[in-house]
């Protein structure tokens, strides 16, 4: 990951770590340390870890057979590499030293986690997933443009999907060839491509099965995958010959909804008053009690992250921040409906990264 200001994020960092008076974070795998060094490490049980002291000098200590992929940034961290019989464990206590309290990413193995809090018996941990997520809830207008390429990609495999023959495939074989559109169309590594069919639709996160799609299908399709790190995540609907009248009066319902939804964002709408606007609209046709799940997630680097959609979150979106806006009805035995597009709050109001057709997308 170029081209971003690392060094202004470890300023952040810093900040973040004054104003709650820690005196370092601790960021291991998962997307924080990416975020905050442009290294993204493999989940080993060799030890990576940046120690990012309040007032000091970043070290990133990372196994030495890992180092070389490792991008040096002189201005943001040095490079510990340690040996295969070497102790990480004691070269982190060294540097995090007679610290009092710290912040341990997220995504640390509870071993390393058990290991630092033994050699470090005088320092109080804490979760830094406050501090990670505010240092990562507003996006960059470089990072909100990687999430608009990664939905225009997504949105060119929701057009071609139109052409494909879906009768006499299985929901797996769909699935594949979601994932093989994506990444010949400007997706560096697809993620992952829901294709829920007939009564397989009302279940939200479907697992595509060796159901073989037939006419008269509904088919929920809900895919994404990244681009330079930053995910896609949209749901499109396709119909296997012309459906019902029923069919089309629930997605014209969740299409009414999705639309409520991205209509009420703005600065200063709470998380939970964008669930409640499209929620209201499935409830008043009837249907609330088939919405089973919130409204949307956070997106960036990872594919769920802060902000949650939901009734209760009554944190005011400001604009910069990434979320889905995806309503669903779900008809057990029957079907599902569900329409996904991300959106990013703007000073005006939004900014959709997906642009394909919502309507329902009839296919052989
Ligand atoms: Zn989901
Ligand atoms: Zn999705
Ligand atoms: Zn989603």
């Amino acid at each position: 990951m170029t081209g971003f200001d690392y060094a202004a994020r470890m300023d952040r960092a810093r900040r973040e770590l004054a104003e709650r008076e820690v005196d370092v974070l601790l960021v291991s795998i998962g997307s924080d340390l990416p975020y905050l060094t442009g290294y993204t490490a493999m989940p080993l049980e060799r030890l990576t870890m940046a120690v990012i002291p309040r007032d000091g000098e970043t070290v990133l200590v990372v196994p030495e057979l890992e180092a070389p992929r490792v991008e040096a940034m002189p201005d943001v961290f040095r490079i510990q590499p340690w040996g295969e019989t070497e102790d990480p464990i004691a070269i982190v206590a060294a540097l995090v030293g007679p610290a009092q309290v710290a912040m341990i990413g997220d995504h640390t193995w509870s071993s390393f986690l058990l290991a630092l809090q033994a050699a470090l018996s005088d320092t109080v941990f804490a979760s830094a997933r406050p501090l990670t997520e505010s240092l990562r809830l507003i996006k960059e207008p470089a990072e909100v443009d990687l999430l608009r390429r990664a939905g225009a990609s997504a949105d060119t495999v929701a057009g071609l999907l139109a052409a494909e023959t879906f009768a006499g495939r299985t929901e797996l074989e769909m699935s594949r060839t979601v994932g093989a559109l994506l990444e010949s169309n400007g997706t560096d590594v697809a993620g992952f491509a829901i294709v829920a069919s007939g009564p397989n639709g009302a279940s939200p996160h479907h697992e595509p099965g060796d159901r073989v799609i037939g006419e008269g299908d509904a088919i929920v399709i809900d895919f994404g995958g990244k681009v330079g790190g930053y995910c896609s995540d949209t749901t499109r609907m396709f119909h296997v010959g012309e459906p019902s009248p029923r069919y089309h009066e629930v997605h014209e319902v969740v299409l009414a909804a999705q639309r409520a939804g991205i209509a009420a964002v703005r600065p200063g709408a709470t998380a939970a008053s964008i669930d409640a606007a499209a929620r209201a609209v499935i409830q008043a046709a009837g249907y609330g009690r088939y919405f089973i799940h919130r409204t949307g997630h956070g997106i960036g680097l990872d594919g769920h992250e802060d902000p949650y959609i939901v009734a209760g979150n009554e944190r005011p979106l400001e604009p910069g921040m990434a979320f889905s806006i995806e309503p669903g009805i779900y008809l057990p035995g029957e079907f599902g409906v569900r329409i996904e597009d991300i959106v990013v709050c703007t000073d005006e109001g939004s900014e959709r990264m997906n642009r394909s057709p919502r309507h329902v997308v009839i296919v052989h």
